[in-house]
């Protein structure tokens, strides 16, 4: 079987450099592109298993090749993870909603950028997240019992809300991925309070009391949202 297929966009070409460097180490097949509408024809004629997007280019900016990418149903799947500098919180929101998967902040040590890559190929276009059968999300200390609305924290039953509920399935779906208080919003919908980022926050807290311990596993992530890990954040930038 060839080696997954990664594509850089980055126009600095030190640390485009350094990516493709670390990401061959990890036996991956990596091109490098320096601006943003080569790398949108690029894609869409080579089709790579993967794009690590520079938000800061210089002809479009990484946000609008982004858009361009996820808007065209033949490169829609391509799974993009946001390469970002530190501050450009409301672009990694607004890329997130755009459709990208993950992102990584510089700098980033290559023991991070690895562990996010493979977390995206191993959990992407799997279709469906869950990765057990019997309508059960596993994740060692935690347990949802997806038709029984049932969760179990160290094999006792922990009593949710319907949203909160919702909450913690969307994230502990796919763990490792942030996901915004807006994509949060759109997707719970049990019930017909009116949802807020503020109350959001409000049912992340509850959740979290609620779970004692595996609590922890609901990070905040500063300025973006929220990301379930189920190891406390060993992979964590
Ligand atoms: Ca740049």
């Amino acid at each position: 079987m060839a080696p997954p297929h990664v594509l850089v966009v980055e126009d600095e070409p030190e640390i485009a450099d350094l990516i493709r460097l670390n990401v061959e180490k990890i036996g991956f097949q990596v091109d490098v592109l320096h601006a943003g509408e080569p790398a949108v024809e690029f894609v869409r004629s080579k089709q790579p298993d993967l794009v690590l997007l520079d938000l800061m280019l210089p002809d479009i900016d990484g946000l609008e090749v982004c858009r361009r990418i996820k808007w065209e149903p033949a490169t829609r799947e391509t799974p993009i993870i946001m390469v970002t500098a530190r501050g450009e919180e409301s672009d990694i929101v607004t890329g997130l909603e755009m459709g990208a998967v993950d992102y990584i902040t510089k700098p980033f040590s290559p023991r991070v950028l690895a562990a996010r890559i493979r977390n995206v190929l191993r959990r992407h276009g799997d279709g469906d997240p869950l990765e057990s059968s019997d309508n059960i999300i596993d994740r060692g200390l935690i347990q949802v019992h997806l038709d029984r609305h049932e969760v179990l924290v160290d094999g006792l039953p922990v009593e949710l809300t319907l949203t909160e509920f919702q909450i913690l399935v969307y994230l502990c779906e796919r763990p490792g991925f942030v996901r915004t208080r807006d994509q949060i919003i759109s997707t719970v919908h049990g019930e017909l309070a009116i949802l807020s980022k503020r109350t959001i926050d409000v049912h992340i807290t509850a959740l979290r009391r609620k779970m004692g311990d595996a609590g922890r596993c609901i990070e905040t992530v500063r300025g973006v949202g929220y990301r379930f890990e189920d190891r406390f954040g060993v992979e964590a930038s």
